[in-house]
This record gives structure tokens, sequence and C-alpha cells, in this order.
């Protein structure tokens, strides 16, 4: 009896550690884009991110 193996990758939540401001042909949009994981927030997503991380 072996268990299926699944791909999934290894669950590693990211921490946000640091934020770029979002440009689109150099204009900002207002959003930030997540340093390490790429995913993009709006401004009160990042500033909950960051009171959250304050926290610990
Ligand atoms: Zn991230």
């Amino acid at each position: 009896m072996t268990k299926p193996t699944s791909p999934k990758p290894p669950t590693n939540p990211c921490e946000h550690p640091s934020f770029t401001k979002e440009r689109i042909n150099g204009a900002q949009t207002g959003d930030y884009t997540c340093d390490q994981c790429r995913n993009v927030f709006s401004w009160g997503e990042k500033l909950e991110i960051e009171e959250a991380r304050k926290k610990k």
C-alpha cells in the first residue's frame, strides 16, 4: 500500500516582507506588489499585513 504522492508544492506562506508600488507603464496603480510572492495587494490590505507583522 503506497500513498499516492501528490505533486503539491510545500506550503510556504509568504509573510510579504516588503512591498513595491505596482506600476504599469510607469504609472502607479495604487496597489502594491509583494517582492517575494508577487501577489498584488490594495493599500488597505498592505496596511493590514504590516500591522499584523508588528504584533509578532
Ligand atoms: Zn508575499
